[in-house]
This record gives C-alpha cells, structure tokens and sequence, in this order.
C-alpha cells in the first residue's frame, strides 16, 4: 500500500510527533509577507470531495500550493460520479493521470482504504463517514499544544453527537496515545457505549455539566444532520441541555480552552458568546489547519 494517511489509529506516536513538530515550523512561515516555498514544485495534488467541505477542502488546497505544489478540486456535483460512474473507476481514471496524492472525503466509512489497497497513487483521508478524519484530529493536537506544553495528563471533554463524529473517533486516538484523558458527553442515542473501549483513557458522560467539571480542553462538535437515522432533536432543546454556553466555562479549569472542528451551528451546540469569546480557538483551528496539512503533504509526497 502507498503510503498515504489514513487514519489516526495506525499512526505511530514518532509519526504524529514528527507531524506537530514540522507544522510548528509552517506556523511560521504563514506570518511571512511571502509565504510560499518550492519543496513541492513540480508535485501534483487532487483534492477529491464526495461530501461538503469549506475549511479542509480549502486548507489542502491552500497548503498544497504554499508548497509550490499544484493543486486540483473535484466535488462529486461536477465530476462523472453524478454520470454513474463508480468510485474505483473515478479514482482509477485520476490515477491514470499521475497525480502525486489524492486526498480524498467520502461519506463511506473506509472507502479510501479500500481504495489504497488498489491504487499506486498515495490517498490522504480528508474524512471517511463517521470513521476518522486525521487531519483534524492532528490540527487539534496542534492547536491544544499552542496552549499546553504536553497532552499527558489533560482532560479533553468531547461533547456533542459522538456517534456521528469521525472528528471524535481520530481525536480518541490521538489524545489516547499521548495519555490523555477523554470524556466523550452528549445524549444517549448520540452516545455509542462501544466508544469507550476503543482506547486507554476514555469515559461518558450524559450530563454536560460533569464532563466540563475541571477540563483542560472542551471540544464541541455539531449535530450531523446528514447522518442521523435515529433522533433528530429541536434545536432548542438540544442547546437547553448539550449547548456550551458561558456560565458552563466556570466548571471548566481557569485557563481552559473551547474548540470545534467547524462547521458551527450557533444557538445549537454552542452560544455565539462562547464561539466568539476569549477562551475560543476555533479560528486557530482553522489557521493550524494550513500548517498541518502543510506537514501531512511534505510527509507524504516530500
Ligand atoms: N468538518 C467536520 C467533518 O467533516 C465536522 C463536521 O462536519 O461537523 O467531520
């Protein structure tokens, strides 16, 4: 299989380590007046989206070329996929056109492991159903460590529709493997018991309250609308009991900081006051978002 990336969970802790440490350096360079180096020129990225995307779809994009990398976008609406064509077919024909990587986002749980196994070309899951999406989960990790020298010992409150999440899933593993510790809180039915065994280091909680209770870390994640088969909740009475809002962040450690993949849903799982307060990061997310992606195509294609 070529070396591509996956998935979180069959990262080695060196792997991600090397990652965090490389997107530190790229940190950087994105507050030069002139940001863009040629370690890349002459490589060619496709970005393929089979499901919306506004800030990863970007930030390779813009992390490809800031590499000098060329760098295509295909969403599923305007390629042959809406023709009938099927996805071995579609990625073999962009294959056949020597791109240096594909990275690629399918509602389909695994689809592009399963794709790796038949491709040359190496593939990097930009999110795969509700299974993993690295490149979140290390841009997270980068974030939290702008603002805490090592994630062993802290205590990350994920909240929100864990079952849906593949945010949670490749946060789970990360945060596990550097000896955090996790609890995952929102209602039952967005609750997968299952989730607790899946690494050291993990608890549940249904009442919010308990998971923000001394949190170093309180990561927010959206109701995901377009997976849910089995509850839909009214907005309101969603935010009444799983929504962050300001009187929550006294239960949280003093310096604690607030995230969320994006995108956000306001007055649902989080109150504008939080996301636009001074213990939000979302936007340094979103920042870090660049110089990870950065890291993850030098890794890859470098
Ligand atoms: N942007 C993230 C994802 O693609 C989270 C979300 O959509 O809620 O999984």
């Amino acid at each position: 299989m070529p070396a591509g990336l996956l998935g979180i969970e069959e990262l080695q802790r060196p792997e991600i380590e090397a990652i965090l440490a490389r997107a530190k350096d790229f940190q950087t360079i994105q507050h030069q007046p002139v940001k863009k180096l040629d370690t890349l020129r002459g490589k060619m990225i496709v970005n393929l989206f089979f499901e919306a995307s506004t800030r990863t779809r970007t930030s390779f994009e813009i992390a490809a070329k800031r590499l000098g990398a060329d760098a295509i976008s295909i969403s599923a609406s305007g390629s042959s996929i809406s023709k009938g064509e099927s996805l071995v077919d579609t990625l073999n024909t962009l294959a056949a056109m020597h791109p240096d990587a594909i990275v690629m986002r399918h509602a389909a749980s695994g689809a592009p492991y399963a794709l790796a196994r038949h491709l040359a070309t190496p593939i990097i899951n930009a999110g795969d159903g509700t299974h993993e999406h690295p490149t979140q989960a290390l841009l997270d990790a980068r974030t939290i460590l702008d603002y805490r020298d090592s994630l062993e010992g802290l205590r990350v409150a994920i909240i929100g529709d864990i079952a849906h999440s593949r945010v949670a899933r490749s946060n789970i593993h990360l945060l596990s493997k550097f000896g955090a510790t996790i609890v995952l809180c929102g209602p039952a039915p967005l609750l997968p018991p299952e989730l607790a065994s899946i690494a050291p280091g993990v608890t549940l909680a249904t009442d919010i309250r308990d998971a923000i209770r001394d949190a170093d870390v309180i990561m927010m994640l959206r109701v995901q609308l377009e997976r849910q088969h089995e509850a839909n909740f009214p907005a309101s009475e969603y935010f009444q009991f799983y929504g962050l809002r300001l009187e929550h962040l006294n239960l949280a450690k003093p310096h604690a900081i607030v995230m969320h993949p994006g995108p956000i849903n306001r007055g649902r799982e989080i109150a504008s006051e939080v996301a636009d307060s001074q213990r939000s990061v979302i936007l340094n997310q979103v920042e870090n978002g660049v110089a990870v992606r950065m890291a993850v195509l030098e890794r890859v294609i470098g």
